[in-house]
């Protein structure tokens, strides 16, 4: 294992910094080490050199966009590197009918971008501006317009995948490994860029008139975008930062919505002093293309539904009456056929996604892990032991 001071010296030739003072995320349930090395590659081919290192030497490295994920899985220890992802953040209209991001490029900011051409992003997060474009890949990600476009995976038209060898790759949404990388937490590789489907906005003329042109050659800098709170969007308010908002979200078949609503009902009254409860949120998820094996575990629309509040107890305290919970949520979507969004939620330990996604799943997962990052270097100990 290697000391921060002798990952700074390893990885010279990518600008890395020795931070001391630990990082947090979402929800500040963790920590980061007090002093890790980190970089911020500002293109493909600097990631892929960088990975190539990493992978050379062994080095574990920590993937991280906004650190939004409650789980912590962005967070360092000290001998691993962390990998940021905010240079790449430039915005491009290359090839008509999609818009071209950066992995670490937010969503709410590159939908601004896309609505100044007058179209859209379909999918992007409820609530404000928050995650990267490849923090929900890696996620999976779900939104308010997904009744009509389905799940952020049916509306991601290409992403360009640096492997844990180094590989660079662009992989087509026909291509058997794409569905994977929906809901992977990182394990098969850094996203580099995305491909995204636009459609008009509906504010654009309807009724047979043509869409906006498309914009070709426009885009817009991670500068421009730093440089332009309108283009930023909202984040959450002063309240909101100083609270510990937790979500749980289970993806459920219609045919047991009602009574999903109903266990998720007893599980807040049975857990009452966890969370100060918000009114229970429903989407509906239109399915149109197969549904990622790690999002859901069958092709057919279904809807994604929750429970969330502000953590009434200390992150001290939480730990035994989070781990009961969980436990109670797990058990109530394996009996209902449901499925966690565990990408997204505070989690205890490695078993929670075994049995969230199923023994054939995480089968699956491990085979590709092995294949995609065989020194198993890419967030090491999140998903699979270590
Ligand atoms: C306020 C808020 C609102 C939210 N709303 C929604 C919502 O409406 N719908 C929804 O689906 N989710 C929602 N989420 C969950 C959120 O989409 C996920 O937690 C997402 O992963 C966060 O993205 P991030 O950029 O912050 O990623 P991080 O927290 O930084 O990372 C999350 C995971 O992705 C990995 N990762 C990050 N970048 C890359 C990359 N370039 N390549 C490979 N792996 C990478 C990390 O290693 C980590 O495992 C919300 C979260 C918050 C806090």
């Amino acid at each position: 294992m290697r000391s921060p001071q002798q990952l700074h010296e390893l990885f010279s030739a990518f600008a890395p910094r020795v931070i001391s003072g630990p990082i947090t995320h979402f929800g500040r349930l963790r920590q980061s080490a007090d002093t890790f090395c980190e970089i911020a590659p500002a293109s493909g081919a600097e990631l892929a050199d960088a990975l190539g290192t990493a992978h050379r030497h062994g080095v574990p490295v920590r993937i991280r966009g906004q650190g939004h994920a409650l789980n912590g899985a962005s967070l360092p220890a000290a001998h691993e590197l962390l990998l940021r992802t905010e240079r790449l953040g430039d915005v491009r209209f290359e090839t008509e009918g999609t818009v071209t991001a950066g992995a670490g490029v937010v969503l709410w900011s590159l939908r601004s971008v896309v609505e100044r051409h007058g179209y859209t992003v379909p999918v992007v997060n409820d609530g404000y501006a928050g995650p990267s474009v490849a923090g929900f890949v890696a996620a999976g990600g779900f939104g308010p317009r997904s009744n009509l476009h389905g799940g952020f995976w049916e509306n991601v038209a290409t992403l360009t995948l640096v492997d844990g060898t180094g590989r660079l790759d662009r992989i087509d949404r026909s291509e058997a490994l794409f569905p994977w990388l929906f809901g992977a937490m990182g394990q098969l590789g850094v996203v580099v860029e995305a491909t995204l489907d636009i459609v008009p906005l509906d504010t654009a003329p309807a009724d047979g008139a043509s869409p906006p042109p498309y914009p070709a050659g426009a885009g817009a800098s991670r500068e421009l975008i730093a440089a332009s709170p309108e283009l930023q969007g909202p984040g959450p308010d002063e309240a909101e930062r100083d609270e510990r908002l937790l979500w749980f979200t289970l993806f459920t078949p219609g045919r047991s919505l009602a009574r999903a609503q109903a266990r998720l009902a007893a599980l807040e009254a049975e857990h009452a002093g966890l969370l100060s409860y918000r009114q229970r949120y429903a989407y509906p998820i239109r399915q149109r293309r197969p549904v990622p094996a790690l999002v859901y575990p069958r092709h057919e629309p279904f809807f994604a539904i929750g429970s969330w509040g502000a953590l009434r107890l200390s992150p001290g305290d939480a730990a035994g009456p989070l781990r009961a919970h969980g436990e109670e949520l797990t058990r109530i979507a394996t009996e209902l056929g449901c499925r966690r969004y565990i990408q997204s939620e505070t989690t205890c330990d490695i078993d929670d996604y075994r049995v969230c996604f199923g023994e054939e799943t995480y089968e699956a997962f491990r085979r590709l892990k092995a294949q995609q990052d065989p020194g198993i270097i890419l967030n090491r100990g999140s998903v699979f032991a270590p």
